[in-house]
């Protein structure tokens, strides 16, 4: 089916509190993964729609800013029992762009939905610190106040979660927000803003421009925007940084990984290999924290791996919104491509495959791939170097925890990374000397929950920390006062002052 064949609907941008449509008539195709088919179009804004996203933005900041903490929190609360009583159509509308299974679509709704709480609670930290008598009458106290035109560029992968994580802390902390979602997957943005609204947020408080390099150009550009938070890819993220910082603005920037998972000879090996499969091929290996590097210490790996095999083989892959479908489809066709490219070059660089998910797929149509699994990877090799993000699982064969940690640490990304073990003491030594943001033990994907903060190292992130427990930080800017307030001098003698304290 093409665009032309039928009348299909545009997801709008969002602006000042309502739909609004193209001013410059460029659209792009939104397409179901799991079909190949056009479900609808997107508009595509330049400069003109970000700046009238940004001008909404800016009307709307200073009354936001202004309206007290705890009833900019109370329509949050609202927000996110919308989201409750919603979370199986938002679930169902993160599968049909995305592709991701319904259980795990609905496992992102309940982690934005923490996310929200999250950051109803941070605002706590605007209050600051106080200092009384710091010299003779003088006090100093602290307190944060919103940036002003925050923006949010955000990836396809997690249609709701990663947005939701961004604009919930900044909202909270009384900024306004322009969101600029993935335009792979741009209606979960709009029904987020329609429930926003529900909850009466104040017109332009929030607001949705749809596009790609331009929009993102333009946010960047823009005198008014005083912060971007952006996550994707490693090259976007480290250009979006380092522009965002030369115009002067705050940024947070979070890149692409290659996550490792490292098992010791003493691990509980069945464990090991439920972590390893789920984590290397649920959402069809498209999640920041998959874990697509599985480093065997030792004489493991020979059942590690035969381990591994089963799970892999016994990957259910089809449509998301099918019941026991356990791994979707893939993006896109380059996505495909890229993973077949992949499977095709290891071989004449010494790995073997040993399941081979181009191979005994179930469906024809659509973005699917099944699960891959691939031994004796080696470091210099570009399986292991590049960011594939699809279902393959590369292992790499070592001899200690030594040279397990030596390869992790060589790894340009830091996001996330992994060890399973029986050993408290290995546990520890890998938890302190391991290079990368989020760390597990005994757990495949250590995603922390939103009472802590979350970011990666090296690669991973460029600017700023500060999502979920941390973005308070991000969000506000801190501000410091000295003041000195003495007693009235006109004829109180000192002593008369003294006396009445
Ligand atoms: P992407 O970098 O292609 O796109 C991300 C966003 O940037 C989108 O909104 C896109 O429209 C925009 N964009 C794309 N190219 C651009 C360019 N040249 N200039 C300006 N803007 C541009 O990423 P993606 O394919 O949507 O998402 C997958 C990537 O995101 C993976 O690398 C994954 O590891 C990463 N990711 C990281 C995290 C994290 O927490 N570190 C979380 C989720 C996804």
């Amino acid at each position: 089916m093409t665009t032309n064949d039928v009348h299909l609907a545009t997801v709008p941008h969002w602006i000042a509190g309502a739909p609004s449509g193209s001013t410059n008539g460029r659209r792009s195709e939104v397409v179901d993964p799991a079909t190949g088919h056009v479900l609808r179009l997107v508009e595509l804004g330049g400069a003109a729609v970000v700046d009238a996203a940004v001008t909404s933005a800016r009307s709307a900041a200073g009354a936001w800013a202004s309206t007290p903490a705890p009833v900019r929190a109370t329509t949050l609360h609202r927000f996110r029992a919308l989201m409750l009583e919603h979370s199986e159509e938002l679930a169902s509308i993160i599968t049909s762009e995305q592709g991701k299974t319904l259980a795990d679509a609905r496992g992102e709704v309940a982690r934005s939905v923490e996310a929200v709480e999250v950051a109803i609670s941070v605002v706590q930290h605007l209050k600051g610190e106080y200092a009384e008598q710091v010299s003779r009458g003088v006090d100093t106290y602290s307190f944060r106040q919103p940036l002003g035109v925050c923006a949010g560029i955000t990836p396809f992968n997690f249609p709701i979660m990663v947005p939701v994580s961004m604009f919930a802390a900044a909202i909270a902390c009384g900024n306004s927000f322009v969101l600029k979602p993935s335009e792979r997957v741009p209606s979960a943005s709009v029904r987020l803003a329609q429930l926003l609204a529900e909850a009466e947020l104040p017109d332009g408080v929030f607001n949705v421009v749809h596009g790609g390099v331009d929009a993102v150009n333009a946010l960047i550009e823009h005198p008014d925007v005083a912060a971007i938070s952006f996550v994707g890819s490693t090259p976007v993220a480290r250009e979006i940084y380092s522009r965002s910082a030369a115009a002067g603005k705050k940024v947070q920037a979070l890149g692409g990984a290659n996550n490792h998972m490292v098992v010791m000879p003493d691990a509980d090996l069945d464990a090991a290999a439920d972590a390893l499969a789920s984590a290397a091929y649920g959402a069809a290996g498209q999640r920041c924290m998959a874990v697509p590097i599985a480093v065997a210490v030792g004489e493991v790996a020979d059942e590690l791996v035969a381990k591994t095999a089963e799970r892999a083989t016994a990957f259910r892959t089809g449509p998301g919104n099918v019941e026991g479908t356990d791994m979707g489809p893939l993006i896109s066709e380059v996505a495909i491509e890229r993973v077949r490219g992949a499977l095709e070059a290891a071989p004449s660089q010494g790995a073997n495959v040993v399941v081979d998910g181009r191979v005994n797929l179930t469906s024809e149509a659509g973005y699917f791939i099944g699960p891959s699994l691939v031994d004796n990877v080696s470091v210099d090799s570009d399986l292991y170097q590049k960011e594939v993000f699809g279902p393959i699982l590369s292992v790499v064969r070592v001899d200690d925890l030594d040279e397990a940690l030596r390869i992790v640490n060589a790894s340009p990304y830091g996001n996330g990374a992994t060890i399973f073990t029986a050993s408290g003491v290995a546990g520890r030594r890998f938890a302190h000397s391991v290079q990368a943001g989020s760390v597990g033990i005994n757990v495949p994907i250590p995603v922390p929950i939103s009472w802590f903060g979350f970011g990666g190292w090296g690669d991973s992130r460029f600017g700023d920390d500060g999502l979920n427990y941390d973005a308070y930080r991000f969000y506000t800017k801190s501000k410091v006062v000295t003041q000195r307030w003495t007693e009235p001098r006109m004829g109180v003698s000192p002593h008369f002052v003294a006396a009445r304290h």
